[in-house]
């Protein structure tokens, strides 16, 4: 075959490709606020809900994120996002790791005091997109009502996506999402004795 009969039959195919492509895409139509999951045992879930804050952030878009189980750390995205100002909106109000309280009521509190946070923010017209960190977990201890949680967010203004993160996500809210990712842990360095690196995982 010379060469110019393959560059027609590969312009050919990428045509008739890009007709199937587009009529699909002409096909969805529908533009809605997504509920968006991020679960799964693999490193990642809270690292693609920041990448989200700064997709947002590049459309003008005025972001908020809740973390529910990190307390005070210093972590790079509160530094990055702090040069923002007033158009992130940054709440951290867990108290760190269960098996670090080791105080049961303390981190119901917490969550309870985190999830009204969350509330307050999804009704504020300014925000566009709400990233409620690690709620999965809070939901997993039954420190909130799953099915309290579940119906707000479903209410949620039609134009406000909102993003959980936290392994073992519940069946309900996985039944009520749009758009679910598990990520799955292929390999990760904490196994082979590597400590939490920073700028990249703190
Ligand atoms: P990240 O914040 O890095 O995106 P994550 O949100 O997916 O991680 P979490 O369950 O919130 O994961 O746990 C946070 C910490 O646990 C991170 O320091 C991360 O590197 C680590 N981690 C995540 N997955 C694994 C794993 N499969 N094995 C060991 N440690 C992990
Ligand atoms: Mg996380």
């Amino acid at each position: 075959m010379t060469d110019a009969t393959e560059a027609d039959r590969h312009r050919e195919k990428m045509a008739k490709r890009k007709a199937v492509q587009d009529a699909e895409v002409a096909q969805k139509t529908v533009e809605k606020g997504l509920l968006i999951v991020h679960t799964g045992p693999g490193k990642g879930k809270t690292t693609a809900a920041l990448g989200l804050m700064v997709r947002a952030l590049g459309r003008g878009w005025r972001v908020a994120c809740v973390q529910f189980i990190k307390g005070g750390w210093d972590t790079g995205e509160r530094h990055a996002f702090a040069a923002f100002g007033d158009r992130v909106s940054w709440h951290t109000l867990g108290e760190g790791f269960t098996w670090e309280t080791q105080d049961k009521a303390r981190d119901i509190a917490a969550c309870r005091h985190a999830w009204e946070r969350a509330e307050a923010l999804m009704a504020d017209p300014t925000v566009r997109l709400l990233v409620l960190d690690e709620l999965n977990i809070a939901l997993r201890y039954d420190y909130l009502d799953l099915a309290a949680v579940v119906g707000t967010l479903q209410a949620r203004r039609p134009d406000l996506h909102v993003v959980v993160t936290g392994r073992n996500a519940k069946p309900m809210l996985i039944e009520a999402a749009d758009l679910v990712t598990e990520m799955g842990s292929v390999k990760h360095h904490f196994a082979a004795g590597v400590k939490a690196q920073e700028g990249i995982e703190f």
